[in-house]
């Protein structure tokens, strides 16, 4: 299986008043395709900054990042938001959503600014809809929304693109048990549809249906676990979440 995303050395310092903070301290990493990996560890320990590396959102201070067997460590800020518009989807704890856009406005957004058509752009915004179970909602703006609403709306649109990877940064963090729920079957069916997946996220339920669980502390992987994989059923079951 190839491998979408390598990471050698990576490293990210911000300077502080109080010195300089290594926030990503030498991490090896290598997502295969159609995996999904979650990272999980204290507040502070350096997974968001991990993530916006891989995801060139941010770059990193030394190492090396390639996505789909090329560097985009070194690439110029023109290049990389061109990567982060069309190889990559994010997922935000806070949504991100355009307030002013339906929510088929904010599905079909990634694909126009990629440059397909407004028709194909629409056509895949409203399957993506439907894919997350809101095709009654298309027309919907965000504020009428509930919380899991948005997440979902949130979810498609980062699949706009047809992304090489999902990358998404503590996505329940704002969502009550059932929208939980309804997120964690959601990135389950992306997981069985072959999406690769890197979720960080605090919560265990999500983290028990990926195929790795690494552990982070201080900048650096502590723990990288092989999971044999739960279900989102027999989890909610336990949880006594039901269906
Ligand atoms: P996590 O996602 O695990 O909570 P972060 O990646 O957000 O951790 O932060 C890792 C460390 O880097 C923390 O010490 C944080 O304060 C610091 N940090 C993150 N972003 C910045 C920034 N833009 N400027 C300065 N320090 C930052």
């Amino acid at each position: 299986m190839s491998t979408v995303l390598r990471a050698r050395g990576l490293q990210k310092e911000y300077g502080r008043a109080e010195g300089l903070v290594r926030a990503v301290d030498g991490v090896d990493l290598d997502v295969a395709e159609g995996e999904t990996v979650a990272i999980m560890g204290p507040s502070g320990c350096g997974k968001s900054t991990l993530l916006q590396l891989l995801g060139g959102l941010d770059r990193p201070s030394g190492g090396e990042v390639a996505l789909n067997g090329s560097r985009i460590d070194g690439l110029s800020e023109k290049a990389l938001a061109e990567l982060r518009r069309t190889a990559v989807g994010f997922v935000f704890q806070a949504f991100h959503l355009m307030e002013e856009l339906t929510a088929v406005e904010n599905v079909e957004l990634p694909a126009l600014l990629a440059g397909r058509s407004p028709r194909a752009a629409r056509r895949r915004a409203e399957e993506l809809l439907e894919q997350v179970g809101l095709e009654g909602r298309a027309r919907f703006l965000p504020s009428a929304l509930s919380g899991g609403q948005r997440q979902r709306v949130a979810v498609a649109r980062a699949l706009s693109t047809e992304p090489s990877v999902v990358l998404a940064d503590e996505p329940t963090g704002n969502l009550d048990s059932a929208a939980t729920l309804d997120v964690l079957r959601l990135f389950e069916g992306l997981h069985e549809s072959g999406q690769t997946l890197v979720i960080v996220t605090h919560d265990p339920r999500i983290a028990a249906t990926a195929d790795r669980m690494i552990t982070m502390r201080d900048g650096a992987f502590v723990d990288d676990t092989r999971l044999t994989g739960g279900t989102t059923g027999q989890l909610g079951a336990l949880l006594g979440l039901g269906d």
